[in-house]
């Protein structure tokens, strides 16, 4: 079998291995691939990998060999399912890989809003702390967590793990689902309606995956539900949030700060609102990526095709 990974820079830069694929057939491993080359390297290929790569209804009648398409992330909206289906295409992805991972790295964020870790050592290495009149200073306001309260929106796997370390901080939990599962509630973790969730919460953090829904669901009138003050984090998808609005909530002090790991559309763009906005912390879509989260995402899209291979598929999203 020909396999055909179109862009796997991302899931591994040189520290994985390839070997898992390598076993199950003749494996040619692209680092990038752009649009106009797609058909080309599948040409035919039976099965063929994407992480960020389209895979178009054109192509997918472009290249009739292909039986297989395995995405290397959870998000599969970059292939056209309907398409494949028509075409007896198996699309596969790997739903639960980096719930620890984007846990932990949302309250690095949350952290990072409250104590300015990396602006404040920096400012020590540049001299000002050797030159201060006391024997400490901070920046900004320091913030302590605990008693305050953690709204989440899309309480599942990630939502729920960031929500158990929240707590282990002393923070109390407000949680909105579209499908709450009440034998989650404790005494200090609660369903509440959207509109309660905006009013109560310190700290909001999105955690629900994007559909029209949810598109824009931080937005100006959102926010004005929110309290003064309050923080937003977003590890899940840049379109919950209307970028213009919530830059103007920083700079107008509404919120007091926000973190965020996706934006509206990536790599970002150099005249993202948020690119300038007050308070604003924004990192390359990192948070998946930890080298433990990696190899399991690999593992995994392994598994997805030799059990297609046995004629029983997994994960598969276009059924
Ligand atoms: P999940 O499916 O376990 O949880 C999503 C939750 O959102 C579910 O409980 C669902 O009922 C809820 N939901 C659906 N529609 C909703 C709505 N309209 N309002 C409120 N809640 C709604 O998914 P997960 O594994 O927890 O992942 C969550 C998101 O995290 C993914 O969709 C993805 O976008 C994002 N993610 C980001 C990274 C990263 O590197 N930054 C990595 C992995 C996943």
């Amino acid at each position: 079998m020909k396999i055909i990974v179109l862009d796997g820079y991302t899931e591994n830069p040189g520290d994985l291995s390839w070997e898992g694929l390598e076993a199950l057939g003749s494996l040619t491993v692209y680092d990038r691939t752009p649009e106009e080359k797609v058909v080309e390297r599948i040409g035919d290929a039976q099965a063929v990998y994407t992480n960020k790569t389209p895979i178009t209804a054109e192509t997918i009648h472009k290249c009739p060999d292909m039986k297989f398409i395995g995405v290397l992330a959870t998000g599969y909206n970059v292939i056209d399912t309907e398409a494949a289906k028509e075409q007896g295409i198996v699309v596969s992805n790997i739903p639960s890989y980096g719930t620890d991972a984007v846990a932990q790295y949302t309250m690095a964020l949350l952290l990072e809003l409250c104590h300015h870790v990396d602006e404040h050592s920096n400012c020590v290495k540049a001299g000002e702390w050797s030159n201060n009149q006391d024997w400490c200073f901070w920046k900004h306001p320091l913030v302590e967590l605990a008693g305050k309260n953690f709204g989440v929106i899309g309480f599942g796997r990630i939502g729920r793990r960031t929500a158990e370390i929240a707590q282990a901080f002393g923070m109390k939990v407000l949680a909105f689902d579209e499908y709450p599962d009440k034998a989650l509630e404790t005494e200090k973790c609660r369903y509440v309606s959207l509109d309660r969730l905006l009013a109560e919460s310190d700290v909001i953090s999105l955690h629900c995956p994007l559909f029209p829904s949810t598109e824009g669901i931080i937005n100006k009138d959102t926010i004005a539900k929110m309290k003064d003050g309050v923080k937003i984090l977003n590890t899940s998808r840049g379109p919950l949030i209307v970028e213009e609005d919530l830059k103007e909530a920083l700079n107008s002090g509404k919120v007091s700060g926000a973190a965020v790991d996706v934006v509206s559309s990536e790599p970002i763009r150099e005249d993202n609102p948020l690119m300038g906005a007050k308070n604003m912390i924004i990192t390359p879509h990192i948070a998946w990526a930890p080298r433990e989260s990696r190899q399991r995402l690999m593992d995994i899209a392994v598994d997805n095709l030799r059990k297609f291979v046995d004629g029983k598929p997994q994960n598969v999203v276009n059924l």
